[in-house]
């Protein structure tokens, strides 16, 4: 995927006054992810990192630029022509709880994709369902379990088989893994790159623990106020860990200060 001068803006009103104004959440954003790569993105809260999810996922409409993706321009494809572009694109958000269907079993959750998508018979998706738990491994005797009934890790599991079920070429991971244990994390951080080899996928993983994804990551891109200030290969990162902030990342004014200096900043706040 290749993303070029991508802008996103909201437009508001006070509440009181009731005066218009514009949040520029994403400005001129470039990026260029390659195929089976991983960008991890960091920054602080409000820096812009959902929004760009919700563009490139095509959930949310940029207000400008470009987002080439297989060979087209998704923002000057029609309706009709994003159909079949949607399912290669997946989002996981933060929370799988309060994304997946309290009311629906588990493999109810993994197939209902496929159904609405039109794709495939009962048989070829009870079939894609048992695969996929246990890509994902996940015991095939959870399949009746409620998302309620799962644990943190497993839930995650559970949302990661629901986004492979179409076969995405590109997962966007938003905050995926922040809810998680340090123990779980590095079971799904294992889990999503055996994928990775297994089917090729490309990941934008977006985090603001820069240690995390830095053991992962290919390229590590540093967002602030809606724009991306930093990109940097992460063995850079990893060849220099005294570079990193201990904790955290990207918090105080006096790291980002840094980061716009163009040296990544050295101590947590
Ligand atoms: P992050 O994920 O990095 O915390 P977000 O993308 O959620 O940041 O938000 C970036 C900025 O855009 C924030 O100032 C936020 O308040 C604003 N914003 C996000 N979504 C909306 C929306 N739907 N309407 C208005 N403002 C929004
Ligand atoms: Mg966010």
């Amino acid at each position: 995927m290749c993303v070029r001068n991508l802008s996103k803006q909201y437009s508001q009103r006070r509440p009181l006054n009731g005066e218009k104004f514009i949040i520029h959440a994403l400005k001129n954003v470039n990026l260029t992810i390659a195929r089976g790569a991983t960008l991890a993105i960091i920054g602080e809260s409000g820096a812009g990192k959902s929004t760009l999810a919700r563009c490139l996922a095509l959930l949310e409409e940029p207000t400008q630029g470009e987002i080439h993706f297989e060979g087209s321009n998704l923002l000057t494809l029609g309706r009709k022509n994003l159909i079949p572009i949607r399912r290669r694109i997946q989002l996981i958000f933060q929370d799988p709880a309060s994304a997946l269907n309290p009311r629906f079993t588990a493999e109810e959750i993994i197939a209902e994709p496929m159904l609405v998508q039109g794709l495939s018979t009962k048989t070829q998706r009870r079939q894609r369902v048992s695969e996929l738990f246990d890509e994902v491994g996940l015991p095939a005797q959870c399949g009746q379990k409620r998302p309620s009934e799962f644990s943190g890790g497993q839930r995650q599991r559970l949302a990661i088989a629901r986004a492979l079920a179409l076969r995405p070429a590109l997962l966007i991971l938003d905050e995926a893994l922040s809810h998680l244990d340090v123990a779980n994390q590095q079971l799904i951080v294992q889990l999503l790159a055996d994928l990775q080899s297994a089917h090729s996928l490309t990941y934008l993983h977006i985090s603001h623990d820069v240690r995390m994804v830095s053991k992962f990551a290919d390229e590590i891109a540093v967002m602030h106020d809606g724009a991306i200030v930093e990109l940097r290969p992460a063995t850079q990162l990893r060849a220099h860990p005294a570079h990193f902030p201990t904790g955290e990342l990207v918090r105080a004014t006096p790291a980002l200060t840094s980061v716009r200096q163009g040296r990544f900043p050295r101590q947590a706040p």
